[in-house]
């Protein structure tokens, strides 16, 4: 069994992480998208409500499952018996903080590997941070996120 885990916050889920997700499904018999939970910053979302925009934008029938984890990235990779992390690379300014974890995940865990991914063209600009900002304005997010992200993303600035 083939088992894959991409990690990240997904604060939340955009586009370009869900174009990562389905490519990457295609490679491993199974793929968690591990939300991790140990964000010195408060996160917008709760690791439940990121959970679930993630699990509603996947289709019904997929090998795609979503989980949390605390601690080091590599511990978590060992506890589900995977061995690959998966990245995603969307401009050089990804690569050098990219290089440095991978580096320090080999030292930790040399039999995990790190494998990157190019974002597709389309969402090489978008980062979960820029669509906080611009939803948080008022600004059109549409096409930028699944349309779960999109009306929840609506409520949540409705509502402050
Ligand atoms: P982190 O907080 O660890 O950077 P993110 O949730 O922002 O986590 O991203 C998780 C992974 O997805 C990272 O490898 C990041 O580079 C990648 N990623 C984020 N946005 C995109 C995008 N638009 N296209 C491709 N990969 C992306």
């Amino acid at each position: 069994m083939k088992r894959g885990v991409y990690p990240g916050s997904f604060d939340p889920i955009t586009n370009g992480h869900l174009d990562i997700i389905r490519r990457a499904a295609t490679i491993f018999d199974e793929l968690i998208v591990a939300i991790s939970v140990n964000s010195a910053k408060k996160p917008c979302f709760t690791m439940e409500e990121r959970a679930e925009m993630i699990r509603q934008a996947l289709p019904a029938d997929t090998n795609v499952k979503v989980d949390f984890f605390t601690g080091l990235t590599v511990d978590y990779v060992e506890k589900v018996r995977a061995n690959v992390i998966i990245r995603g690379l969307r401009a050089i300014s990804d690569f050098e903080i990219e290089l440095q974890m991978a580096m320090v995940n080999k030292k930790l865990k040399p039999e995990v590997e790190t494998v990157f991914m190019m974002s597709k063209n389309d969402y090489s600009f978008l980062s979960s941070s820029i669509i906080r900002e611009l939803a948080s304005y008022g600004g059109c997010i549409k096409g930028f996120v699944p349309e779960n992200v999109e009306k929840k993303l609506a409520e949540k600035f409705k509502s402050k």
